[in-house]
């Protein structure tokens, strides 16, 4: 009987460890220029999801050597009181990277905070400058998520050029700007890239013309072996907490692929958790960094 294959998991904790660690030489390299990298996250209300990635921020900030600049506000906050303090967080030479984390209570526009942080501190590459820059091609912030994916497939050795990538999922924060990002014609993109959604009919057809799979639907487990080519590489970017009684906490962590089957037929997986999620953390700090480097060069133009 021919023994069933088991595909490289893509490690992320790995991955992500490996991009901190250089980024540790960058940060020293600024910090011997007299430019401190900082990080202002603000946070509001307290979701204890929000609260649990916000610390994680935080903490990995203080690793480094990036100054962290902590915003708690109460739920309580109004949408005035909150711009108010974008307005000044802009203005601070400080502070080179602001995250506003999401969600944010109900009576604050989403879209009008992210408009209000200078696009030059948009280090979750959330504003539609960036955005648009992106698109374009041109140089800008790469929000986190989509970057890191891109990271992952480029640090396992899987360029995405020329092959075919199809993304589930159209979100604004991963499945869009991921599209965007891998279609550019630059290096470490160069993909052709199919989108699929809700409306889309026949999806297996299409996840199985696939090279490069990525799931970002949260659905969990939806992605089936059915729906994967032999070989593929598979990125999973879905976190869905499902009910698990044989866990202490009564559930547990999947993502978008059902991991068991697909890892039988993919070339490549990554794993939820220890997949995607770690890298969205190390590129806000690669953004971080590249912000304070840009402002240090900026202000060395204007000498
Ligand atoms: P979202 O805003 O809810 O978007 C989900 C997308 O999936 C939508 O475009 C939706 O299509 C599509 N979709 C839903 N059900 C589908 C189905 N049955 N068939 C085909 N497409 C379907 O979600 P998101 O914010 O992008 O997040 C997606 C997942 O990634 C979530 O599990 C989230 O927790 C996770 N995530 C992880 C990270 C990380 O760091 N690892 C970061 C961000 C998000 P329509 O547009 O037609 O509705």
């Amino acid at each position: 009987m021919s023994k069933k294959r088991s595909a490289k998991i893509i490690d992320g904790k790995k991955i992500s460890a490996a991009i901190l660690q250089d980024l540790k030489e960058d940060i020293a390299a600024l910090r011997a220029r007299g430019v401190a990298p900082g990080l202002a996250v603000v946070l509001v209300g307290a979701n204890p999801a929000s609260e649990v990635y916000v610390k994680a921020k935080r903490r990995t900030c203080i690793d480094l050597g990036i100054e962290s600049f902590s915003h708690d506000l109460p739920e309580s906050c109004t949408e005035k009181r909150l711009l108010k303090l974008i307005e000044k967080l802009n203005e601070d030479p400080r502070v080179h990277g602001i995250l506003v984390q999401m969600p944010l209570p109900e009576h604050i526009s989403e879209k009008k905070v992210l408009e209000a942080i200078s696009p030059d501190k948009d280090v979750d590459g959330f504003h539609p400058v960036n955005v648009g820059r992106l698109l374009n091609g041109e140089e800008c912030f790469v929000s986190c998520t989509p970057a890191g994916c891109q990271a992952l497939l480029l640090r396992s050795g899987y360029d995405p050029a020329g092959k075919h990538v199809v993304i589930v999922g159209r979100s604004n924060i991963v499945g869009k700007p991921l599209a965007a990002l891998l279609m550019q014609k630059a290096n470490g993109a160069n993909a052709t890239v199919t989108v699929c959604h809700s409306h889309t009919r026949n999806i297996s057809k299409i996840t199985r013309e696939a090279d490069i799979l990525i799931a970002a639907m949260g659905r969990p487990e939806f992605v089936k072996p059915n729906m994967v080519r032999e070989g593929a590489i598979v990125l999973d970017v879905g976190v869905n907490r499902i009910p698990d009684a044989t866990k202490k906490s009564g559930t547990r962590l999947v993502g978008d692929v059902a991991f068991a089957g697909v890892s039988r037929k993919a070339r490549a997986i990554t794993p939820v958790p220890g997949g995607v999620g770690p890298m969205t953390i190390a590129m806000l700090m690669t953004n971080t960094v590249k912000a304070a480097r840009r402002a240090a060069d900026r202000k060395r133009g204007r000498a």
